[in-house]
């Protein structure tokens, strides 16, 4: 289990304010009646660091924005709002040759281990096409690199001839892996890497990404709903709810003493964690707030058991809890080991 968070004073990527906005398509009566179109706020001034060898598990319910957070971070989305840096460096700010440097060095896992590879290529071929595009080996050295890259992700030498059809699902995403790895990046973000694949493959799948960033110094952000997976795995997570992030905290704090009434909630409502320290009554309740509407004053609010007034008209600001741990609620003392929560 990782505790620590090592290199923490240096973010490799760093999120600030980042806002992410969807437009809807309208109705015919309101674009008749002049009306805007339907906007969903996908991601609402999030903020947080990711450190240089740390991995960063980001966990929420579906829709919650994690997945629209992945795609920023690589550049897949543009922002609305806000920045991120790669090393300091503003990435949409990035010169064409920077940018490709920028697309080698941080590299995305999809979820998809079966639509994300090409059905007509052999594994050599997709491996290949990863280090010809980066110019990452002279061709002369190219089959020895794939395996290399093989052996790296424990797939047998006789799996570079082969379609990625011959494969199961856990083997794919090795594939997945070894393509991501081909470019030697610094920076891996698995988004839902294992959520298609059996319970019985995950663990394994996990396990190599583990390994692999120990064994090459990876920085890796790890979005998943599966909190026992995210829990194994990261040294810090991140909550998020409603496309802002609700507590940062290093992974063992966040499940033993979340800081946050959400993630509170959401730990009681995770089968997959310890029952025992589930309590009986699960937390949240009620209504997500729509997406499209969001509210003014904290996010979690319409289904909070702890919120009053002030939670209604004022949004809480990510402020730190001590131990590591940052948890944007009103009630600072939420969670803390003094069992008396100030206001
Ligand atoms: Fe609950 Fe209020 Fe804290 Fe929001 S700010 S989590 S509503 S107590």
């Amino acid at each position: 289990m990782n505790a620590a968070r090592p290199n923490a004073a240096i973010p490799i990527l760093s999120v600030e304010g980042v806002v992410k906005h969807f437009l809807l398509p309208s109705s015919l009566i309101s674009r008749l009646a002049g009306q805007p179109r339907p906007m969903v706020h996908a991601l609402n001034t999030v903020t947080l660091d990711v450190y240089r060898g740390e991995t960063l598990g980001v966990v929420g319910e579906s829709g919650c924005g994690k997945s629209t957070l992945a795609r920023c971070l690589v550049r897949l989305s543009d922002l609305d709002a806000g920045v991120i840096r790669f090393e300091g460096r503003d990435i949409a700010q990035l010169k064409p040759a920077e940018r490709r440097g920028f697309n080698r060095r941080v590299q995305m896992i999809f979820q998809d281990p079966y639509s994300s590879l090409n059905p007509r290529m052999t594994v050599s071929q997709i491996l290949g096409e990863a280090l010809s595009v980066h110019r990452m080996r002279p061709k002369a050295e190219i089959s020895g690199r794939i395996a290399e890259l093989l052996e790296l992700v424990r797939l047998p030498q006789d799996a570079a001839a082969r379609y990625p059809h011959e494969f199961s699902g856990g083997q794919r995403q090795r594939i997945g892996i070894a393509r991501a790895l081909a470019v030697e990046p610094d920076v891996i973000v698995a988004d839902e890497l294992v959520s298609a694949l059996d319970v019985s493959v995950q663990a394994q799948v996990v396990n190599l990404l583990l390994q692999l960033q120990e064994q090459l110094h990876l920085t890796v952000i790890f979005v998943a709903h599966d909190l026992r997976l995210v829990r194994h795995i990261s040294h810090r997570v991140v909550v998020m709810y409603l496309g802002q992030v609700m507590e940062i905290s290093p992974s063992e704090a966040l499940f033993t003493a979340p800081r946050h009434p959400y993630s509170k909630a959401l730990l009681d409502a995770a089968p997959e964690l310890d029952p025992a320290r589930r309590s009986s009554a699960i937390a949240a309740r009620g209504e997500l707030p729509s997406p499209l509407n969001l509210p003014v004053g904290c996010p979690f609010a319409s289904r909070c058991p702890h919120a009053f007034d002030r939670c209604h008209g004022e949004r809480p600001a990510l402020t730190p809890r001590g131990n590591g741990q940052y948890a944007a609620c009103h009630l600072t003392g939420f969670g803390a080991p003094d069992p008396t929560i100030q206001s």
